[in-house]
């Protein structure tokens, strides 16, 4: 990790950990590929390794992201899909290409068509948007409870009752949040 910037938040989904990279959308937002170049580190951490990445790549990345967001909460929420971020995912979706490889160990790899096609990369995160919106995965998409969150997250727990998009930050400010209210009203209690 490069110092002085945020830390990803990755989880086992491409396209919710890609929403991630904009936590706090409710809160104190924190942007986790402010430069080109975390856009860089992300894509290689996930799988996608390019060679660099222009601004307009990184505006492009982060116009699908809020696309993603925006589609998966409608989702989650049952509401129609919003047209603009349906049209966005397409097009991202429609306009790269990336193959998916069988390695020797049975493990799947993304090849990109070229080192520098950001494109490409967005295209396989724009597809794996659409398989989870389009309900083509075993799961279902929610809001974490968190209100300065409320991001869109893909629970996949046996009884699809997750309530947090992370255990490791929501969930466990929200646990911190309960205990220090319980401190409060048995102050006693505790000690
Ligand atoms: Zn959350």
């Amino acid at each position: 990790m490069r110092a002085g910037f945020p830390d990803f938040r990755l989880g086992k989904v491409l396209a919710t950990s890609f929403t991630a990279t904009l936590t706090e959308r409710h809160g104190n937002a924190v942007e986790r590929i402010p430069t080109p170049h975390r856009l860089v580190d992300w894509l290689a951490v996930n799988g996608l390794a390019v060679d660099s990445c222009t601004t307009a790549q990184l505006d492009l990345a982060r116009e699908l992201r809020e696309s993603i967001h925006a589609a998966a909460t409608a989702a989650a929420i049952q509401d129609a899909l919003p047209p603009a971020a349906v049209q966005v995912i397409n097009d991202c979706s429609a306009e790269g290409r990336a193959a998916a490889i069988l390695t020797p160990e049975g493990k799947r790899q993304w090849r990109l068509s070229s080192a520098s096609c950001v494109e490409d990369a967005l295209s396989v995160i724009a597809a794996d948007a659409i398989s989870i919106i389009a309900g083509e995965r075993d799961g279902k998409l929610a809001l974490c409870a968190s209100p300065t969150c409320q991001a869109a997250f893909f629970d996949t727990s046996q009884s699809r009752t997750r309530k947090w998009c992370d255990m490791n930050t929501c969930g466990n400010r929200q646990k911190k949040a309960r205990f220090n209210a319980n401190q409060r009203k048995h102050p006693r209690s505790a000690e």
